[in-house]
């Protein structure tokens, strides 16, 4: 198969991925059954993929529906069940510390064609930049996995700048230096002693308000799909003052269910039954719930008064309204037990 001339180069518009690593890796674990995640964006190219595996590599494939979010949900029991070959997930960068399995596992890293440097470049964000981390003072450099390769480079542009960068390197659930995930932000803590503050590279909002609840320093987000730079600060008070309404309420709450989740990078077993030997010592009604896919449908009609979650700490704060119980993190409920002050606030990390 000539690589170059693959269909496979055309399937995502906005993305590359490594297809010679690809195709090398599904020779050589001769993989005739695939199945494939994709994430919720870029499903509606997946009838392109499929064809272009079978046609171009007599590859079968099935195609995972369930909700993907991260490298935390490979499916291995259920893909084990249904025999295929091996699995390639498309989006995210392998979590080195999840647990593996006997099949095959491929992390298909999803690059932007975008070009954030180009960006950065204007004046009005190095101007912005300049306002918020005084010359002299070191920055920190993160990005999501869609950026990760362009964070050297940018390092280099800001230091010629004037500006003094350090990119940061996280525990064993971080593959690259810079990364972060939205459940894991040891990348930036592991520069926070010497860091003022911190820029993002990346889309979405929700990255930096992690890193400045997990640091308490300045973050500046730049998005280079709208060519945003924005600092964090207004939407973290936002966030912090719901936070605080939340715990308020549960305060009168006398039943919690723990949620625990059967994704293997999200299952935090052992946190929860220490979370639920403090409940009941505290004189709650509690238990814990297993759940693949935790939604409202589901823990809006059980009878709990509120949740603690301990499957990805992103619901807790994302999906906050879409539920008309209250979920709240464990360290929010250290705080309605009395044992943490809100001062002591925290973000929930599942760290490795
Ligand atoms: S736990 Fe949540 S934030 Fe972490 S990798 Fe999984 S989906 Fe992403």
């Amino acid at each position: 198969m000539d690589v170059k001339k693959s269909q496979l180069n055309k399937i995502f518009i906005d993305y590359t991925f490594d297809i010679k690593k690809f195709v090398h890796w599904l020779q050589k674990n001769k993989i005739k059954i695939l199945a494939i995640q994709l994430p919720v964006g870029l499903r509606l190219q997946s009838l392109r993929l499929v064809e272009a595996l079978h046609e171009e590599l007599n590859i079968s494939v099935i195609l995972l529906t369930d909700p993907c979010f991260g490298a935390c949900d490979i499916p291995m029991n259920k893909m084990k069940q249904l025999a295929v070959d091996g699995i390639a997930h498309f989006g995210h960068s392998e979590i080195p510390s999840c647990p593996k399995g006997d099949i095959p596992v491929k992390f298909l890293e999803l690059k932007t064609r975008v070009d954030p440097l180009l960006l950065l470049k204007k004046t009005k964000h190095i101007k912005e930049l300049k306002n918020v981390f005084s010359p002299g003072k070191k920055i920190g450099l993160l990005a999501n996995i869609q950026f990760i390769d362009y964070l050297e480079q940018m390092k280099d542009y800001l230091e010629n700048k004037g500006f003094n960068v350090i990119i940061g390197k996280g525990d064993s659930r971080i593959k690259h230096n810079g990364q972060i995930l939205g459940c894991n932000f040891s990348t930036a803590q592991s520069i926070a002693n010497q860091v003022s503050g911190y820029l993002f590279i990346g889309d979405g909002r929700f990255h930096p308000l992690g890193v400045s609840l997990s640091t308490k320093k300045p973050v500046l987000a730049f998005n280079p799909f709208n060519d945003n730079l924005h600092n964090i600060k207004k939407f973290k008070e936002k966030i912090l003052r719901q936070r605080l309404g939340a715990i308020a309420k549960a305060k009168e709450f006398k039943s919690f269910g723990i949620i625990v989740s059967t994704k293997p990078g999200q299952n935090r077993m052992d946190y929860a039954k220490k979370i639920e030997d403090k409940l009941i010592r505290h004189g709650y009604q509690s238990t814990i719930l297993v759940m693949e896919n935790i939604n409202p449908e589901v823990l809006d009609y059980l009878p709990f008064n509120g949740y603690i979650n301990t499957a990805c700490p992103r619901l807790t704060i994302d999906d906050y309204l879409l539920y008309k119980k209250t979920l709240l993190s464990p360290i929010e409920l250290e705080i309605i037990l009395g044992v943490r002050s809100w001062e002591q606030y925290q973000f929930d990390e599942i760290i490795s």
